[in-house]
């Protein structure tokens, strides 16, 4: 069994956030000077590990144990989003750097190793999963080439900065026996419950649409109500509809959005003639999802026959990603060995995992946020919970490693 160095892996986490530190956070955006120093110094941290380790030219951090024919992948990112927090990706990041430089000292060497990854770009400051979806060969040159930030930064430019390092790693398929990933959980729920770990059952799928409401404009004050063409009114009984709907569909996990509705010309004492409304619903159940979209679409028919013209336009279909149980089952056993029982938790952010899970058994475990807060530089753990957690973490490995 190894044993994991809780102090060590604070100071790690601490010099890590260091690098583009702003306040009380990290602004490591992908590709920035200070991404690229961090994986450097992951690479460092590696290699004086014991790890063959190096960082490839889109930014992917790999660090191979050399000993090993078949290995257990564990890691997540150590981009972050402009002025985030500085444990979102580095936390799970540090926690695989710790693992495998404790088992290496361990000095019980086994046939199924641990590999460390710090995936680039998981954020989407370019091209969100960039790394993970690299690491599996989904990228292809047009996908890279015209890639751009929402500020109109392109990514060809920005990855043309690490050119001269090697070609991109690429997951040697029959190497892996499966990949774990530990986060803060980016929620409020961990911490209100008492639970210090959490069992992540899935990542749950996205679906958002835009509607579009045609009408006609008219005097507000002489127009009688019965002969109104109301662009807006219709979106609002549409998105009131939509309301009831979801809180009759949800299961535990449902989550809904109405992030935006707005109506031309926009003035008071005009009927509204155009509107405009985004929404998304996500959950870790596609019949949920489906069901909920299948009553969505029928509300929007039925209020096309309206005196308004109503169209929908689907613009992400995201589905959701199932967890390896017995991954899974792994980590809740080793809390509860450790005498904390684990809470099941559906990730309602997306995560490099959401990648990996379509090519190898993937897991991921939360520890709390204090205040549920991330991507914020507010965003913080207890050091008795990040460490707590590695532990957990630890045993999990070392569980899987014997069943391997
Ligand atoms: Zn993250």
């Amino acid at each position: 069994m190894m044993r994991i160095n809780g102090k060590r892996l604070l100071a790690d986490l601490r010099e890590l956030a260091r690098i583009g530190a702003f306040k009380t956070g990290v602004d490591r955006i992908a590709l920035s000077g200070e991404d690229i120093e961090a994986r450097r110094w992951l690479v460092g941290k590696l290699a004086a590990a014991g790890l063959t380790a190096s960082m490839d030219r889109v930014g992917n951090v790999l660090g191979r144990d050399p000993k090993a024919a078949k290995a257990i992948l564990v890691g997540s990112h150590t981009d972050t989003v402009p002025k985030g927090g500085w444990l979102d990706g580095a936390l799970g990041v540090c926690y695989a750097l710790e693992i495998a430089r404790s088992a290496i000292e361990a000095n019980a060497p086994h046939a199924t190793g641990i590999d460390v990854v710090s995936f680039e770009d998981e954020e989407g400051t370019y091209l969100p999963f960039l790394g993970s979806r690299s690491f599996f060969g989904e990228l292809d040159d047009h996908e890279i080439a015209v890639a751009r930030s929402k500020d109109g930064a392109a990514l060809a430019p920005a990855l043309a900065t690490i050119a001269a390092e090697p070609p991109p790693h690429r997951c040697d398929a029959g190497r892996y026996v499966g990949y774990l990933e530990a986060h803060i959980e980016q929620g409020p729920r961990m911490e209100a419950g008492g639970n210090r770990i959490a069992v992540v059952t899935g990542l749950v799928g996205i679906k958002r649409f835009r509607v579009r409401s045609r009408g006609s404009a008219n005097h507000a004050g002489t127009t009688p109500m019965a002969m109104r063409k109301d662009a807006g009114a219709a979106l609002i009984a549409l998105a009131s509809g939509f309301e009831e709907d979801m809180r009759r569909l949800a299961g535990r996990d449902t989550v809904w959005n109405i992030g935006n509705m707005t109506f031309r010309p926009g003035v008071a004492n005009i009927v509204p003639s155009e509107g405009e409304m985004l929404l998304e619903f996500r959950d870790i159940d596609a019949v949920v999802m489906d069901r909920a979209a299948a009553r969505f679409r029928a509300r929007v028919a039925e209020a096309d026959r309206g005196p308004v013209r109503i169209e929908i336009e689907e613009i992400a279909d995201l589905a959701p990603t199932a967890l390896a149980p017995r991954l899974g089952a792994a980590i809740s056993a080793a809390a509860a060995a450790r005498g904390e029982t684990p809470v099941s938790l559906a990730s309602g952010a997306g995560h490099d995992a959401m990648i990996v899970a379509r090519y190898m058994p993937a897991a991921m475990m939360f520890i709390p946020s204090i205040g549920g807060v991330s991507h914020d530089i507010t965003e913080n753990t207890s050091d008795d919970d990040i460490v707590f957690g590695c532990e957990v973490l630890a045993d999990a490995v070392s569980r899987l490693r014997e069943s391997s």
